[in-house]
């Protein structure tokens, strides 16, 4: 049997066929500027008022606390700006943030630091969690925000956002969260949680990529990240990318509908590969926790294998996976979000990471199981380490 199976939907997903319909017609027909006020440009703005109100309902929120960005990326940028502002306009105060965050946060906080602003990073435990006792020694009236992802990209482990946000309120700091990995996986919601800013990317919900959203309750501070223009009441500038707005939309409509259904087919489908390769194979560890886990994220460690070289043998036979390596000038280094978990650096090196999404079966994780023990056995067969 050999057929093509997608599992880097933590990567990106494919478009919902709803959404790519929905986008073609209205490209087809909208392409007036969302900012004109005639005819042309008020049918564009409709479009992204349609969306506007279903990211609204997804999240819990107004939508006028809704704004349009270009992604996760730019969202996470902008809330952390803020508080940089805040910072140097007030002559004092710190942000606390953890170890695993995405590098568009890790990054960014690495450039906070050239500025002279303190950053702290709360650690996390094997289990890929936020050491709360940890988290607590860090808080304290100088924090202005706390930014802590919802669920972790690589090991899937889920953070205790609600009592995170309470801590950070009970010292007066803002509370952000980059929920990018668990919209449509998991209840996610500005109100339940009492967010302040909440980050996502329409293309890890089957939306179009290269549009996305920030969050920001009612009131708190607020500064444009990219300037230059009266769009999004002045938040963000840039001619409005109507149609995959829309199209943002359109998946978070789904995504709000199928959530339960959803969320429990990506565990069902994670825990059969999970018991799979704990059956098949000997000499593996799974990364991150196993009770607060995003439902379609299986991370596994191979030991005495290079992560890459199974990528490369999966590709080979259909399958695509992620490895947690990021390849930088011909150095593989491993997982940053593995070894604050306290991987071993080796284990860490021959890591993988499965993740389902709304259009895999059963038949994909019984291909998996079919064809994975042989390539591991193959590996370690001609391993040096
Ligand atoms: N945060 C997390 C947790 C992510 O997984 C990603 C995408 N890998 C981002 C932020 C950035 O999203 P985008 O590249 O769409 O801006």
């Amino acid at each position: 049997m050999s057929r093509i199976v997608y599992l880097d939907n933590n990567a990106t997903t494919q478009m919902a066929p709803e959404v790519l319909e929905a986008v073609m017609q209205a490209e087809s027909s909208v392409f007036g500027n969302a900012s004109s006020m005639h005819t042309f440009g008020r049918r564009a703005s409709a479009l992204v008022e349609d969306a506007r109100s279903n990211v609204a309902d997804l999240l819990a929120c107004d939508p006028s606390e809704i704004t349009f960005t270009s992604g996760a990326s730019e969202a996470n940028n902008t809330v952390f700006m803020i508080a940089k502002s805040i910072i140097e306009k007030n002559g004092k105060g710190r942000i606390v943030t953890t170890t695993i965050e995405h590098p568009s946060i890790i990054e960014t906080v690495r450039y906070l630091r050239t500025l002279g602003i303190q950053v702290d990073q709360a650690p996390v435990g094997n289990d890929g969690r936020v050491i709360m006792s940890e988290f607590e020694k860090l808080m304290g009236p100088d924090v202005v925000l706390v930014s802590v992802m919802t669920g972790n990209n690589e090991t899937g482990s889920i953070q205790e956002i609600g009592k995170i946000s309470e801590l950070a309120h009970k010292v007066g700091a803002l509370m952000h969260t980059d929920a990018t990995q668990a919209i449509g996986k998991i209840e996610v919601s500005c109100k339940a949680w009492n967010l302040d800013y909440l980050s996502c990317s329409g293309h890890k919900f089957y939306g179009p990529k290269g549009v996305g959203v920030l969050y920001a309750r009612k009131g708190v501070p607020f500064m444009p990240f990219v300037h230059g223009g009266e769009q999004e009441h002045g938040r963000r500038a840039g001619t409005y990318n109507t149609t995959a707005i829309y199209g943002l939309g359109i998946a978070a409509k789904l995504a709000k509908e199928g959530i339960e259904a959803e969320s429990k087919q990506l565990w069902a489908m994670r825990e059969k590969l999970r018991e799979g390769i704990l059956a098949n194979i000997p000499d593996v560890v799974v990364n991150g926790c196993q009770e607060h886990c995003l439902p379609g994220t299986l991370d596994v460690s191979f030991a005495n294998v290079e992560g890459e070289s199974i990528l490369l043998m999966l590709d080979m036979s259909g399958i695509a996976v992620s490895t947690g390596s990021a390849c930088a000038t011909g150095s593989l280094e491993p997982s940053y979000v593995l070894l604050a978990g306290g991987l071993d650096v080796e284990l860490a090196h021959g890591s993988i990471r499965f993740s389902f999404g709304r259009y895999n079966t059963m038949e994909d994780v019984d291909y998996v199981i079919e064809v994975l023990p042989a390539i591991i056995k193959r590996l370690r067969a001609i391993s040096t380490r």
